[in-house]
């Protein structure tokens, strides 16, 4: 047998005297002490050691063969701390032939180590946590072969395994063993999608159970294996014929990708290997995940960190086949929690959508695909949260506010019964909104108001009719791309622009032009190299007018979406008189190309741009005359009147847009377009709340178009504000030196009982 290796390929005896060891009677250390012994024995190492992290980080040396027995719980070493620490902290093997001279090497007296050169550590993970450390060392500085740190790794996992369960240690024993989180905790995220919701976790990245890690029959693991990739090809193949159009006609670039990824060959060997390893199918699943978390997650490039969701996904989908289900037929408890680290453009649309109460991600952003989908099928969704799955366990009560961008796990009595209570509170609300989903928006003396919604995917749509609102005011066409893998075809563009026409029917729609570039980087779009600043670089129609054949694509397929009914067209961030001519002359090129065709045209035709960047209002004279309508995107327009990055959470919320600049400044919008007779309307978030929206109407503003969330309120609202007297208020707080006016305006709307 050579120096360091398995008697057998693979540690499946092992495993198995392991598990024999561990079932024994014997109290938890002797369990423990054999546990070493066996492993240091059949990896031939001269010391083998299991070190288990304390509720404080520390690794405490918790059983040892070959170092000094009196070490045992009393050597600690902090987290990241020696190479032990440099394991858990990495999550990651860590293989050298000469330890002491590592820099990361840190030399504990009363272990008496010093004798050996060669060490071996691998992480004891338990969803991509490290809770420990297994290590072997032998004294020769000799290298441990691939084979050897696979096997290692199996045996940590399986060591792992059973320490959370408790099989191996008692609960007393395990008490300050940070294996499964038992505390309330409250964690502050960012809020993604609005709601509140409590219920129980469900892992999106579902645990093997630890019954379910050792193979009884190594060649019916192989069999089992190679059955469920065939079946998970199989699945995606099913869904590439027949699952089209669910995800705006989406999913199909998605699961081609899949396709592909399911089909690579190291991700299979991988898998075959680690079943040889001694695991069952699961087992192998969750190892090689595993380390592919450890491997990508150190990377930066969020290319890279794509792919590494790419593989989870699909580690995912492989064990569900393996359990049996069929992807997206998981069981749920009806109140569940979606807990995952993020979510892919497909993920939130394969559960069953009336299980899901809420969602929690550990990473993500508000621009994310799951957030994105998450506020489109209104489901309270806190992301950003660090730290999240390291904290929970499968089944864990949890609270999701997306109010305050909050998590509660394992909240107290008292603080569930407070947000029952915000909820209840909520659904009362709701209920009246939707009491006045047929109530035009009419002001109470008399003005008619056109509230219309944002929308940007097929799911939105089911929101047009649930609002009541007359119209999607904002259809934000880049969201089909963001939730795609490569760029979306020209067909599957005019399938999705014919969906939202067809469903709104005789509602009007505006279609905004791609709004990419700058942060929302598309990985299949070779653009040029990274930005310095990305909301001030070649964003939107910047990109557009660089990239013409990308433009040019999406107008044709606008334009034969619509052909011979309305289409109405607006591109996003205009800061120049040239830009909007250059954008308009492409639909001109392109009604040209189509007519030449023969093609049928849209039988009305509007064109028009989004106020977004401040240079325009000084040069609205010139800009007007040439557009049919124009729309005021306040997001953008702050943050760029401001000067502060909305996606900064260190600065977006210096300003208050309810300030004299900001409200001087629609009011100059407004007045130029309405000299003009161009009709005008306010797209941003702040067209959705009620507060805001009264100001933007005592402006002069009677179109709007608002998230789904706030069409409600906001016609609330405006049944109830008496216009004539609340601009009279208004001018004179136009006036003022505050950076702010929001006070004045809430005792403005209080005095004038508008419900804001
Ligand atoms: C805006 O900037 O206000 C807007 C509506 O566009 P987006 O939020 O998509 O940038
Ligand atoms: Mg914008």
């Amino acid at each position: 047998m050579p120096v360091g290796g398995l008697t057998t390929r693979g540690p499946r005896n092992l495993l198995r005297q392991i598990r024999e060891a561990m079932a024994g009677a014997s109290p938890a250390q002797d369990r423990l002490d054999t546990v070493v012994r066996i492993i240091a024995q059949s990896m031939v190492a001269e010391v083998c050691s299991i070190y288990l992290r304390r509720a404080s980080g520390d690794l405490e040396l918790f059983a040892t063969q070959g170092l000094k027995p009196e070490a045992v719980h009393k050597t600690r070493l902090r987290p990241g701390e020696g190479l032990v620490g440099e394991v858990a902290r990495s999550a990651a093997p860590i293989s050298l032939s000469d330890a002491p001279s590592h820099p990361s090497f840190s030399y504990r007296p009363e272990t008496g180590e010093d004798p050996y050169h060669a060490f071996l550590g691998a992480p004891l993970l338990r969803g991509g946590r490290a809770i420990g450390v297994l290590v072997v060392q032998n004294r020769s500085e000799r290298r441990y072969d691939e084979e050897e740190v696979e096997d290692i790794q199996t045996i940590a996992m399986v060591l792992a395994e059973t320490v959370a369960s408790g099989e191996l240690l008692g609960q007393e024993e395990l008490r300050d063993i940070e294996v499964a989180p038992h505390r309330p905790e409250r964690l502050k995220g960012q809020a993604f999608a609005e709601g509140l919701a409590y219920g129980h976790v469900v892992l999106h990245e579902a645990p093997v159970p630890p019954e379910n890690l050792l193979a009884e029959n190594q060649q019916v693991e192989e069999i089992r294996l190679r059955e469920a990739l065939i079946g998970l090809k199989a699945n995606i193949d099913a869904m590439l014929e027949g699952g089209q159009g669910k995800l705006a006609g989406q999913s199909f670039e998605v699961l081609e990708t899949y396709r592909m990824f399911a089909d690579d060959r190291g991700w299979n060997r991988s898998l075959e290997e680690a079943v040889r390893t001694g695991l069952t199918a699961e087992a192998a699943v969750d190892r090689v995940r595993n380390e592919h978390r450890a491997r990508f997650a150190k990377a930066r490039d969020p290319y890279i960190k794509e792919r590494l969701h790419d593989f989870e996904d699909l580690a995912n989908r492989l064990l569900r086949v393996l359990a049996g289900d069929s992807p997206g037929e998981r069981d749920l408890p009806p109140d569940s929690i979606l807990v995952a680290r993020n979510l892919g453009p497909a993920d939130l649309l394969e559960y069953p959508r009336h299980k899901i109460r809420g969602l929690l991600l550990e990473e993500g952003s508000a621009a994310s695909h799951a957030a994105i989908v998450a506020r489109a099928l209104q489901i309270p969704c806190v992301g950003r949260l660090m730290g999240l799955r390291d904290r929970l366990s499968e089944g864990d009560l949890v609270i999701v506010d997306g109010e305050t961008g909050e998590a509660y796990l394992r909240p107290r009595p008292d603080m569930l019964s407070a947000v029952q209570s915000r909820m209840e509170v909520r659904s009362h609300r709701q209920a009246e909104f939707a009491k006045l989903r047929d109530t035009p928006a009419i002001t109470a003396d008399g003005q008619r108001i056109t509230l219309h919604t944002n929308a940007g995917l097929a799911v939105d749509l089911e929101n047009l009719d649930a609002t009541g609102a007359e119209g999607i005011g904002l259809f934000r066409t880049e969201f089909q791309f963001m939730v795609s893998e490569e760029l979306p075809r020209l067909d599957s563009q005019t399938a999705l622009y014919k969906l939202v026409l067809d469903t709104a029917g005789t509602r009007p729609v505006t279609f905004r032009t791609l709004d990419i570039g700058g942060d929302k980087v598309l990985p299949y779009l070779e653009t040029t190299e990274r930005e310095e600043n990305p909301a001030l670089g070649r964003r939107a129609i910047r990109l557009g007018l660089d990239r013409p054949g990308l433009l040019r694509l999406q107008l044709r397929a606008l334009l034969t979406a619509a052909a011979g009914r309305e289409l109405r067209v607006m591109f996003p961030m205009i800061a120049t008189v040239d830009e909007f001519r250059a954008a308009r002359e492409l639909v001109d090129v392109e009604c040209a190309w189509a007519k030449r065709r023969g093609r049928e045209l849209p039988a009305l035709l509007r064109v028009g741009a989004m106020i977004e960047c401040p240079s325009l209002l000084w040069h609205l004279d010139a800009l007007l005359p040439l557009t049919d309508f124009v729309s005021i995107g306040t997001n953008d327009l702050f943050q760029y009147m401001f000067a502060a990055d909305r996606t900064n959470p260190l600065v977006s919320d210096r300003y208050d847009p309810m300030s004299p600049p900001a409200l001087r400044a629609l009011a100059e919008i407004q007045r130029k377009c309405a000299d003009t007779g161009t009709p005008v309307s306010v797209c941003g978030e702040l067209a959705g709340r009620p507060l805001e929206a009264f100001a933007l109407l005592t402006l002069g503003f009677t179109r709007l178009s608002a998230p789904a969330g706030g069409v409600g309120p906001v016609k609330r609202m405006i049944l109830s504000a008496d216009l004539a007297a609340a601009r009279r208020g208004m001018a004179n707080l136009l006036g003022s030196s505050s950076a702010s006016i929001r006070g004045e305006l809430e005792t403005l709307a209080r005095k004038l009982n508008v419900a804001i």
